[in-house]
């Protein structure tokens, strides 16, 4: 890649001779996928780093939506987040589920508790939230809500790798919560996903699901779908464990530099750590005021670009605003005013665990107009 190209993110990759050893064992053992050994290790050990009880592995971070709202019968209108990546919303459509879109906490990104009671209809039957950017949900409120009335709650948790409130894992909450190991993402298997639950007989179930419904050799109890990890995955899961708490170190490093510099900066706002939560730095947002800022966002995006720096636009536009969902009844932007404004004002800054400080001071000089 060209030296002057500064991107938005860079994939955690194991070493590579480390991964070559386990490739071997792969080639001996001859079994590339089906509930491999190193898809029966990288499971446990996602369990004990994740603090969670049970997890299913996926071959990608959206089929675990799918399945999660397979197995809990989701049908009918799901109530959801506008800010977040295509995929959440896709998830509900493909299982013939109509989003029902409500607007976000400006202070979160996630979901505003306060606005999902009125968005209920007698055919409504769970909530989506996404912890955007891996920042926690006001999940308590949210629970609540389900309930009383009787809704599920996945959680869209792609975001969440790792991140714990009082040092409890926030993957716990809700029904079931999705996780995306996609390259992008702060721990990766190039491709790759998973979906924490509750108890064994659902797990089970998830199981039998993402491997075509069969619970045996000549039993299929459900249409499910192919949606296995297979070995090669699951080897580069187990080596990035190893190695992914000193990536989110070096990103906290590059949030406190940002922080820093950017705190005196008239029209550029950003959030802070929350109080009790261990995040995972996998997003720097700033929020441009255009007027206070003398700049628009597009024009410090064409600025940055302009410089080879790759700074991104997550997550612009709304889910709501693209064509497959702007015929909604809640898509429109009067419904979704604090989602509005943060599309409109966000850049997400590069951050990763190999961004020197020299690349970050050339991002830093273009906002801070030197
Ligand atoms: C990345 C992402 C997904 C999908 O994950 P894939 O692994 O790319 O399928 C889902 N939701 C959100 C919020 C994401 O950022």
């Amino acid at each position: 890649m060209d030296k002057n190209i500064i991107t938005v993110t860079t994939p955690l990759l194991p070493d590579l001779d480390e991964y070559y050893q386990m490739l071997r064992e792969i080639w001996d053992r001859k079994w590339v996928t089906n509930n491999g050994e190193f898809h029966q290790r990288f499971e446990a050990a996602l369990c004990e780093y994740l603090k969670v009880p049970y997890i299913s592995l996926f071959t990608n971070g959206t089929l675990p939506l799918i399945t999660a709202l397979q197995a809990l019968n989701i049908s009918g209108e799901v109530i959801t987040t506008p800010y977040s990546f295509v995929a959440t919303t896709h998830s509900l459509w493909w299982n013939g589920i109509k989003p029902v879109f409500v607007d976000i906490d400006p202070a979160t990104g996630g979901i505003d508790p306060e606005r999902i009671e009125s968005a209920i209809t007698p055919k409504t039957t769970a909530i989506m939230p996404v912890h955007v950017y891996g920042k926690p949900c006001r999940t308590r409120e949210i629970q609540d809500i389900a309930d009383k009335y009787g809704l599920k709650v996945i959680y869209d948790a792609a975001h969440a790798f790792g991140i714990e409130v009082d040092g409890k894992s926030i993957l716990n909450e809700g029904d079931m919560s999705t996780l995306s190991f996609h390259g992008t993402k702060v721990f990766g298997t190039t491709e790759g996903g998973a979906l924490v639950m509750h108890d064994e007989k659902m797990k089970q179930r998830i199981d039998y699901l993402k491997n075509f419904g069969f619970a045996g050799e000549t039993e299929v109890v459900a249409p499910g779908i192919n949606g296995k990890m297979d070995e090669l995955r699951a080897a580069i899961g187990l080596l990035n464990l190893r190695q992914v708490d000193a990536a989110i170190e070096a990103r906290h490093q590059v949030a406190i530099r940002y922080r820093e510099a950017l705190r005196p900066v008239e029209g550029i706002d950003f959030w802070d750590d929350m109080p009790g939560v261990r995040h995972n730095y996998g997003y720097f947002p700033i929020f441009v005021d255009a007027e206070k800022f003398g700049m628009t966002r597009d024009e410090l995006f064409n600025k940055l670009r302009e410089q080879g720096i790759l700074a991104r636009r997550y997550f612009y536009p709304l889910i709501s605003d693209f064509s497959t969902y702007r015929g909604l009844p809640s898509a429109t932007r009067e419904n979704l005013p604090n989602a509005t404004r943060l599309a409109d004002s966000v850049i997400c800054l590069p951050i990763h665990h190999e961004l020197t400080d020299a690349d970050q001071q050339c991002i830093l000089n273009v906002i801070l107009k030197k």
